[in-house]
């Protein structure tokens, strides 16, 4: 790919012009790594995943060292939709066609794991980043409204989970009056919260545990080895382990990484505060995602603006006015905000894989990644960051069945991907179109 995501759509060491980073107290920029140094483990990435996995190294008693391009939480994990969503990205069905019954089950247990780790991570670190409980699913449809159902019905049949609330159309529209929504399901075992604010949380409680993080330090090279090596613009880290947590800005630095994992940009605009008016949104204190595939999602915030994330692109480089990119679904869902004013919109750039699912891989036996969220990361990556780090400290089971989900190449490989990309989106967006 030509393109270096890391660079294309914004200022090296500068966090993007969000709402979240206008409301969140930003830490004083840490020093870039110079000289060469030694570590037991060096991590290179400071979002959900390598923040995680470097807090809980330290906790066990390792040498760590984290290496982040810009400042930690740059990437998605600063500027995501703070969903703390139930389950896996992809369906429980499918993955137990993809992996059988016992891995499924696995990997929900996992995820249910993973939403408790957030839970317990921001309340034992006092992460003040406003976690609350809370996903509604909303359908267009009653075909959608009655699969929502079954769903719930299935998971509570097949997993125990008990958690999903059935809408119909009146207990729907109590929560969020859209004229476009027709029922759903509300799930309260789910949340969220202010991503930023958890990330630099993370980084405060690794620093705490004895990481070293240096920020505005590109790793440009990986020389595997043991112990390996990596090198930055002006120093090296020599490390028994290394974790890569790039997720969708890896670019070109691990190929069989870059093979399977593809990034994607997606958008999130921030309106004026909404007061009052903030109920003709949502009655409660939830956030909503919807069954588009091009999927709409949207909260309120602590100071009561519409968060809404949604729109549709066909290239890497972030469109000029991502305000008026992302006003068009917001008045599909809420017509009366027509005129409103949007004072923050900001863009990032997530990853996925052919199935939805993360893709962890031991690329070397002393260097393990994870990414490929698919858009759901806000628990899994934090989780497996974790699961990197018990790996390493000899505890693989976790790793390990995630590691078994088959994970294709992207057909093409990234010298295709801006094709790829405008087709997979072209799809999608016409399926969401003609309502299939
Ligand atoms: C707009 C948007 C909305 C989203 N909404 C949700 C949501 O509501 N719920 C949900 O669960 N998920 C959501 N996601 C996905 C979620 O944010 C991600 O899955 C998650 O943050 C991934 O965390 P990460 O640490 O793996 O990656 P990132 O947070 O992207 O961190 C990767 C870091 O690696 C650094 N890096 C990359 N290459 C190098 C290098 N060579 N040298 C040094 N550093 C490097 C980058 O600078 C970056 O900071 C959303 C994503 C976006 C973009």
């Amino acid at each position: 790919m030509a393109l270096n995501l890391l660079f294309t759509n914004d200022r090296k060491g500068h966090y993007p012009e969000s709402w979240y980073a206008n409301s969140t107290a930003l830490p004083e920029e840490r020093s870039a790594l110079t000289g060469d140094t030694r570590a037991d483990v060096c991590v290179v990435g400071g979002g959900y995943t390598g923040l995680s996995a470097a807090l809980l190294l330290a906790e066990k008693g390792l040498n760590v060292v984290l290496l982040e391009a810009h400042r930690v939480g740059f990437g998605a994990s600063g500027r995501n939709g703070g969903q703390l969503g139930s389950g896996q990205r992809a369906d429980q069905e499918s993955i137990e066609k993809w992996v059988g019954q016992d891995d499924a089950r696995k990997l929900w247990d996992l995820a249910e794991d993973s939403k408790s780790l957030v839970k317990s991570l921001v309340s034992k670190h006092n992460i003040d980043c406003h976690l609350k409980p809370g996903i509604a699913h909303m359908c267009f449809s009653q075909k959608e409204v009655r699969e929502e159902h079954d769903y719930a019905n299935f998971l509570e049949e097949r997993y125990g989970y008990t958690e999903n609330q059935k809408l119909d159309h009146d207990a729907a529209q109590k929560i969020c009056p859209s004229p476009a929504y027709v029922g759903g399901s509300l799930d309260m075992s789910a949340g969220h919260l202010h991503p930023l604010a958890f990330a630099i949380g993370l980084a405060r409680a690794a620093e705490a545990a004895g990481v070293r993080i240096y920020e505005k330090t590109l790793v440009s090279k990986i020389i595997p080895g043991v112990p390996a090596r990596i090198e930055t613009e002006k120093g090296t880290v020599t490390a028994d382990h290394i974790i890569l947590a790039c997720n969708g800005y890896l670019g070109g630095l691990e190929k069989k990484v870059a093979s399977r994992v593809m990034p994607i940009n997606n958008f999130i605009a921030a309106t004026e505060p909404l007061g009052d008016e903030a109920t003709k949104v949502l009655t409660q204190d939830i956030a909503v995602a919807d069954s588009k595939f091009v999927v709409n999602y949207f909260r309120l915030s602590h100071d009561k603006r519409l968060l809404f994330g949604g729109g549709e692109t066909y290239s890497y480089r972030f469109p000029k006015d991502i305000g008026a990119l992302v006003r068009k679904p917001m008045t599909e869902i809420f017509p009366h905000l027509h005129d409103i004013k949007i004072d923050f919109a900001w863009g990032g750039t997530l990853a996925i894989t052919m199935k939805r699912m993360p893709y962890l891989a031991r690329i070397q036996p002393n260097i393990l990644s994870a990414s490929g969220y698919s858009g759901h990361g806000v628990g899994t990556a934090t989780h497996a960051g974790h699961l990197m780090a018990e790996a390493i400290a000899g505890e693989a089971s976790g790793f390990e069945t995630f590691s078994r989900i088959p994970t294709m190449p992207f057909p093409g490989g990234p010298a295709l991907r801006p094709p790829l990309l405008v087709l997979a989106m072209s799809w999608y967006a016409l399926r969401d179109r003609l309502g299939i």
